[in-house]
């Protein structure tokens, strides 16, 4: 059901473990990024590795490879696994200091990888029927503390947002910031349709691979698109609501805050954009694939 890559080893994914002293466990003192494999190729490799090369140069954490080495391990991953459609994690952290020491920049960073089956944050009947999102009290991290377009652990506010959502009977969260702005939920981006025009904010959250993606296909599309601060209160109005993730790609929103969007039914714009994110897979552009027989 996977494999792993530890310690320059492939080994199967039930058996993949770090060190305890790792700071990137003691400390959330890691970055990550997640490529999807979809019918046998990646989709949009290179974009991956180089946000995965910024977010590892933003947290001054060194993964000692170059990206197509990277790229190598993670091919080899998904072909040790067999799997035609994955979720493929690459991972870099602070490692641990010599004993005795606290001083991060002694620390030896290590990287990790794995290749599991392709993870879904909406099931069948979600993706459907469209999910009920909550907006949450709770804030996200400020940027100032923790620059949220460089992909990191923190996420203790996005999964007591979660907790909270979920315990309220709706299926997912999204967090604002200090001024009311919706920015971004558990590893997604978020997308409305407001008086014909597609808005995604610009600030204060993580560049989804899946939200650029977005955006070129509105641009093809010419559906006119802002990036622009999204009130709260304009979300909850919109006439339709998505989001976009590389768990998924485009996910619609029917409902948010316990009220229907638009009739509470998928949106046209949402339809039409769920196709192309799954048409433009075969766009040699973006699209990588992989040779199971090496
Ligand atoms: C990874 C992530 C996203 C979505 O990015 P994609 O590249 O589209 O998968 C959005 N927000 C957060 C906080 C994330 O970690």
């Amino acid at each position: 059901m996977g494999v792993a890559f530890v310690a320059g080893q492939y080994v199967p994914i039930s058996s993949a473990s770090i060190p305890i002293t790792d700071w990137g466990f003691l400390r959330s003192d890691a970055t990550y990024d997640v490529v999807t494999v979809w019918d046998g190729a990646f989709f949009r490799m290179d974009a991956h590795l180089e946000r995965f090369m910024r977010s590892c140069q933003r947290w001054r954490l060194d993964p000692g490879l170059t990206p197509a080495q990277i790229a190598e391990i993670l091919s080899q991953c998904v072909r040790l696994s067999g799997l035609r459609s994955s979720y493929v994690e690459m991972i870099c952290t602070r490692g641990q200091p010599p004993w005795g020491s606290r001083d991060p920049r002694l620390a030896l960073n290590q990287f990790y990888a794995f290749a599991v089956p392709y993870v879904w944050i909406a099931n069948e009947q979600q993706r459907g029927a469209g999910l009920h999102v909550m907006v949450s009290d709770v804030q996200r991290i400020p940027a100032t503390s923790v620059d949220p377009s460089a992909k990191n652990y923190h996420w203790n506010d996005l999964t007591m947002g979660l907790l909270g959502a979920l315990d309220a009977g709706a299926d997912s969260v999204l967090l604002v910031d200090a001024a009311g702005n919706v920015v971004e939920g558990p590893g997604f981006n978020v997308f409305c349709v407001s008086h014909g025009v597609l808005v995604t904010p610009n600030a204060g959250m993580l560049e989804g691979v899946s939200r650029r993606t977005v955006i070129e296909m509105a641009q093809s599309l010419g559906l006119p698109l802002q990036l622009r601060d999204l009130p709260a209160d304009e979300l909850r109005a919109a006439d339709e609501v998505f989001l976009s993730t590389s768990g998924g790609g485009v996910l619609p929103v029917t409902m948010v805050d316990q009220r229907a969007i638009g009739d509470g039914t998928v949106g046209a714009i949402t339809r039409q954009l769920v196709q192309t994110y799954w048409a433009w897979h075969k766009n040699p552009a973006y699209s990588l694939a992989i040779d199971y027989a090496l």
